[in-house]
């Protein structure tokens, strides 16, 4: 069996996949399957029958970048898209998905906005915060940045759904949400929802906080038992939410 379980298509045969090169898969897939969205990871060109939608996942974008180009997926992206499928690039998949980044050649342009990658500096300035973001969510939402970029500039036919001082931290065209922090690693399912919705898709009623997830639970996806890893020999220092 695949090493992420496939669920099967809603009553439409559509589907969200999440791009399964490098980054934060098994994460995605678990708030998508949470919100009974049929979803499944994405590698190769038949992995995107059926698509609404796909996340580019954070990870880091040059890695993904040269992943992209090397299978060829940068032009099955492109095409997809063109014929419909939405796009959600959260942190590197933002990048990936900028028309302009500052400095730097760009990756895939499919939406108008410039991105400063490293905008706050080192992994060690990563930090995490609440914010509220009316049109996605009544709540606040938590947001997790990990050696984020900023968005510095958003172009015609683009809305702002976030802005935090100086920079913007999430925005949409018709076709395109883009986040630079980490709405999957957070118990929040607001943004999965919404991304959902954008792609014609429906997801089960009910709160947008998971309350039984913690920082561990898309391990089912990767296979990976936590019990039997051991203890990390600095203490629970990430805090994951488990006793060992
Ligand atoms: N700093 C990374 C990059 O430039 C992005 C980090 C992330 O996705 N959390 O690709």
């Amino acid at each position: 069996m695949n090493r992420m379980e496939r669920k099967l298509p809603d009553a439409a045969g559509k589907r969200i996949g999440v791009l399964d090169l490098q980054g934060d898969v098994c994460e995605h897939l678990d708030h998508l399957t949470r919100l009974n969205v049929a979803a499944g990871p994405v590698k190769q060109a038949k992995d995107f029958e059926g698509l609404a939608g796909l996340i580019l996942p954070g990870g880091e974008s040059t890695c993904l970048a040269r992943l992209l180009r090397a299978f060829e997926i940068d032009e099955i992206i492109i095409r997809k898209f063109r014929g419909g499928m939405k796009l959600w690039g959260t942190c590197a998949g933002a990048i990936l998905l900028a028309k302009s980044l500052v400095g730097e050649a760009p990756h895939l342009g499919l939406i108008d906005i410039e991105v400063e990658r490293n905008g706050f500096g080192s992994q060690l300035d990563s930090f995490a915060c609440m914010a509220s973001i009316p049109k996605v969510s009544p709540m606040p939402i938590p947001l997790t940045f990990i050696r984020a970029p900023k968005i510095v500039h958003v172009g015609k036919g683009v809305e702002v759904l976030l802005e935090m001082g100086d920079f913007i931290a999430a925005a949409e065209s018709a076709d395109v949400l883009v986040t630079v922090f980490h709405p999957e690693l957070t118990p929040s399912l607001a943004f999965h929802r919404y991304f959902a919705a954008k792609c014609g898709l429906s997801t089960a009623e009910g709160e947008i906080v998971a309350t039984d997830w913690d920082r561990t639970s898309w391990m089912k996806f990767a296979r990976i038992n936590a019990g039997e890893s051991g203890p990390c020999p600095l203490g629970d220092v990430a805090g994951a939410g488990r006793s060992r």
